[in-house]
């Protein structure tokens, strides 16, 4: 039997909203086409920045793609997928964000002309896979091999990264050699293969001096003092004890009374308990420890105690630093000052605390484990430090990916023009729409020349036809010299970039677009009413 006519099934809950087929497919591609929009001035050295406020009014003042999305706090949907292409590409490769967003606005923008044409979602995306493969396999083919510890490549590359961060224009230099430095310090050969875990190089900022003093320290800075005066504040040949429980006594769970009467009473309560800390601390000493670095707190009379001893003691370190420093000096983090041996102690030539600015930092240097650095940013402000910190990040991620697969390509969309160029020619292999399909990717490529022009001010137009005509008459490094506002070899320019970011910001960029148009169904649960909302706050509080 079937329902009765005019019955209607309700399928969705009240409120449900769906909306199907090209109409879906349509706001979609709106959605995703404008956040790429938003972030297209900011590609290259002559993009704006943006500043965004957040609900709190912070400000955040910045030029990196992935940043920015993150700060934006988009709610639609496809646009939602867009923020995460620009983050698969932050975790993959740490630059080309821009780039990859870019690529995957333009190619759905392209895929709008195919769908009027009535060319079906799905010969799109078949096309477009398969110009994606083709381009990878072209930079692959146009792209140099090098050295991975050719200093020199590695700065140009790390320069190049840094060029679209106006901010920190004059100190780029020195940052990328540091970074440089940083990276080939923490790379290990294992099997004639390199490998580099960025999680060796620590960033550390504090606000104040300039740019320039921002100092690559072999090994790790902690943004803490030594808790106590009468500590030394300099111990060579350390012994480092890294405890994560703290050096007090323990409150208990339960409250307890006790009564004291008479003066004698308190006095031998107060006794037991510093004796009990004394003890403590004479274990640390015994085993051997000159240095302690604790997770947690540190009681005033412990740290009398430790005073007296002559051992270093800091307070309060993050979790993640004390990771790091387990790594660094071998020692293991102890969860209770009884099971500390002196097997667990780490090792470094130097604990230190100097005063960087107006505040003082401990510095842990000559680890045993050399596979440690840290950078100590500085600068005038907050935002200044913060922009620094986010731009070493991308060289240190740029650098990172030339040791791991030292290939080579020049910027500027050279590659990209060059990529567009070849898949125009291949395209007449392919069939029917399938080849209109891949044409469109070209073109869609193509818009990382045109984006990088139009953000230098120049006529989009007459570069991008002498652009095109280079790479026909084989100029495969042919790109947009922005600085000099024309096309050149910008190779001869070095203007250099890993291939890995290139092949990533394609593949990441064509997986995003392919992701939205294989939508056609949109179903939207009802936005919580006031009641459900209220109810739904409580029961997670
Ligand atoms: P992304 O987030 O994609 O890395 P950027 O704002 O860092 O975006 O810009 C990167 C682009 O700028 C790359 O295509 C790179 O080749 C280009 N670029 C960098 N330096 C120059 C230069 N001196 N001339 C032309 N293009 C450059
Ligand atoms: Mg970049």
């Amino acid at each position: 039997m079937t329902a009765a006519a005019g019955q209607p099934v309700l399928l969705l809950k009240e409120g449900t909203s769906r909306t199907v087929g090209r109409e879906a497919l349509r706001a979609n591609i709106l959605a995703a086409r404008i956040l790429a929009e938003t972030i297209r001035s900011s590609l290259g050295p002559r993009g704006m920045d943006k500043m965004l406020v957040d609900s709190f009014g912070d400000i955040v003042i910045t030029n990196d793609g992935a940043t920015i999305l993150k700060e934006m706090d988009v709610q639609h949907p496809a646009a939602k997928m867009m923020v995460e292409v620009a983050k698969a590409q932050d975790d993959e490769v740490g630059d080309g964000t821009t780039t990859s967003v870019i690529i995957a606005g333009e190619l759905l923008k392209q895929a709008e002309d195919l769908l009027l044409q009535d060319v079906h979602p799905s010969i799109i995306i078949e096309g477009y896979k398969k110009a994606m493969d083709k381009a990878l396999k072209i930079i692959d083919e146009i792209a140099t091999p090098i050295d991975p510890t050719d200093k020199e490549m590695l700065k140009k590359a790390g320069i190049t990264s840094l060029l679209s961060k106006a901010m920190i224009v004059g100190a780029i230099e020195r940052l990328t050699e540091m970074a440089v430095d940083a990276i080939l310090q923490v790379a290990e050969k294992k099997e004639g293969k390199w490998f580099v875990d960025i999680d060796n190089v620590k960033i550390e900022k504090k606000e104040g001096g300039s740019l320039d003093d921002t100092k690559l320290v072999y090994g790790i800075v902690l943004d803490k003092e030594v808790v106590h005066p009468g500590m030394p504040k300099r111990v060579e040949k350390a012994k480092i004890a890294l405890l994560n429980c703290p050096i007090e006594i323990e409150k208990t769970e339960i409250s307890a009374k006790i009564h004291i009467t008479s003066p004698e009473q308190m006095r031998a309560f107060l006794e037991q308990e510093t004796e009990m800390l004394k003890k403590m601390v004479d274990k640390i000493a015994e085993v051997g420890a000159n240095v302690v670095i604790c997770q947690k707190g540190i009681d005033d009379v412990a740290q009398h105690f430790l005073a007296k001893k002559k051992i270093l003691a800091v307070r309060r370190v993050k979790e993640s630093d004390m990771a790091k420093l387990a790594k660094a000096t071998g020692a293991r983090i102890v969860t209770s000052v009884d099971d500390l041996t002196s097997e667990d102690l780490g090792e470094a030539e130097l604990v230190e605390e100097r005063k960087v600015g107006e505040d003082k930092m401990i510095f842990i240097e000559g680890c045993k484990n050399p596979k440690a650095v840290t950078i100590l940013v500085r600068g005038g402000t907050k935002h200044l430090v913060d922009e620094a910190e986010r731009s070493l990040h991308d060289a240190l991620c740029v650098i990172r990916n030339l040791v791991r697969e030292p290939k080579i390509v020049a910027g500027g969309g050279a590659p990209e023009a060059e990529v567009a160029h070849k898949i125009r020619d291949w395209a007449r292999t392919l069939k029917g729409k399938e080849q209109l399909a891949a044409l469109k990717f070209a073109d869609a490529i193509e818009a990382i020349p045109l984006t990088l022009a139009e953000n230098a001010g120049l006529d989009p137009v007459d570069i991008m036809v002498e652009l095109r005509s280079k790479h026909e008459k084989g100029e495969k490094w042919a790109g947009i010299d922005v600085i000099k506002g024309k096309v050149s070899d910008m190779w001869e320019r070095g203007v250099l970039e890993p291939a890995s970011v290139k092949k990533q910001a394609i593949k990441s960029g064509t997986e995003a677009a392919i992701m939205i148009l294989r939508i056609d169904d949109v179903i939207a649960a009802a936005p919580p009413s006031k009641e459900e909302k209220e109810k739904g706050e409580k029961e997670t509080y």
